[in-house]
């Protein structure tokens, strides 16, 4: 007994994230009638409406919801026939950029970033891209930043290499204030139960051009287009219904998810400006309220940091430490200077849309407390 309320009196670790939940009612309602259509999957209702009220909530004609976002990038790759070639990409990402790269048999040739974004510098691309003679550019809008999208769709253009974008972060971003799926060609989204919209597990895709979305469209249900026919092999990659159903449920919960943590960051800001960089742009850009990133002068100091904010119940996160690219040859990553500098020193703290007052001061005071 003593035992157990010694448990009880130890503090909840505070994790970097959690999901926003549902209540149980709202879930049931939408499980009951999944129950009752006894549709669970294969472009079920429930994945219509979604489908429709995301196309208008982004105001895009050509979106694809498919079971994850990993799949989304494959499907991306293979739609722009990148097997047996080379894409430029950043080394300040999430492994599935390039793993889902080489899982398609295409080779990730690594660019530097920029100082302030931490996003795929255009500049570096360009060269990489030239020296490596790729095929195709794959920038990543790192923590919902937006990339210089004005520089990609340039470069795209004038060298003819198709730009797919890793969106996963950066579901409600804005570029010069449109989404940012207007530009490029082709973005994958990531609606996993981390990411500030979610569907438990889940992605899609946009599309700026008919013909890649009617054949990823295709791509996602074993290749099988409307007659019946199977022009050229795909996978199952398709969304069931309790999933999309999760969706709805956060959709219409967003607005609100937004405001608060959208709160919750400019109180970080505050306690901490002028102490600690935060990731910018010099151009016209929106980041939605995905991930608390900041970035200290040394690692030494992150990990000093880290170091007390788990003693206090608090998990801070390096989200691309260790390096990534393991799988890549390690001298290609050594020449990226402002990478190998970022990924050293950036930390993310936690965000939630209830993270109260209290603990946002506290972890401020930590942070504060080592940088003297
Ligand atoms: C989350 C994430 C992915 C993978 O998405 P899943 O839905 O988990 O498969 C890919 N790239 C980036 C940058 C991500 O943050």
């Amino acid at each position: 007994m003593l035992e157990k309320n010694k448990m009880d009196h130890q503090p909840k670790q505070i994790l970097v994230t959690q999901p926003f939940a549902p209540s149980a009612g709202q879930y049931m309602k939408y499980v009951k009638q999944i129950l009752d259509n006894r549709w669970f999957t294969n472009d079920g209702p429930l994945l219509k409406e979604l489908t429709e009220r995301l196309k208008e909530y982004l105001g895009i004609p050509y979106l694809l919801i498919v079971n994850n976002g990993t799949s989304a990038l494959q499907l991306a790759y293979r739609v722009k026939g990148l097997t047996g070639k080379k894409a430029v990409t950043t080394p300040f990402t999430f492994p599935a950029t390039s793993t889902a790269l080489e899982w398609q048999s295409a080779s990730p040739v690594l660019a530097d970033i920029d100082q302030h974004s931490w996003n795929l510098c255009a500049k570096s691309a360009e060269k990489i891209l030239l020296r490596s003679n790729a095929d195709a550019i794959v920038p990543v809008n790192i923590f919902g930043m937006p990339c210089d999208m004005a520089a990609f769709d340039k470069l795209g253009k004038e060298k003819k290499v198709p730009i797919i974008y890793d969106s996963a972060q950066a579901f409600l971003s804005k570029f010069e204030g449109r989404s940012i799926f207007h530009y490029g060609d082709i973005h994958c989204i990531s609606f996993h139960a981390t990411k500030l919209f979610h569907c438990v597990e889940g992605g899609a895709l946009t599309f700026n051009n008919r013909e890649d979305y009617e054949r990823a469209k295709r791509m996602i249900n074993f290749g099988i287009d409307e007659k019946g026919h199977v022009p050229e092999p795909g996978i199952n990659a398709k969304m069931s219904e309790l999933h999309a159903a999760m969706g709805l449920c956060v959709l219409d919960e967003l607005p609100n998810l937004i405001e608060q943590r959208e709160s919750v960051i400019s109180n970080y800001k505050k306690q901490l400006q002028n102490e600690v960089e935060f990731q910018f742009t010099n151009y016209d850009s929106y980041t939605p309220p995905m991930y608390m990133p900041i970035k200290f002068s040394s690692e030494q100091t992150l990990l000093s940091v880290s170091e007390k904010l788990n003693y206090s119940g608090y998990q801070a996160r390096r989200y691309f430490y260790p390096k990534n690219h393991n799988f890549l040859a390690s001298e290609s990553l050594t020449q990226l200077s402002i990478n190998n500098d970022v990924s050293n020193k950036v930390l993310c703290l936690p965000l939630m849309h209830d993270l109260s007052d209290k603990h946002v001061k506290a972890i401020s005071d930590i942070v504060k407390g080592c940088l003297i």
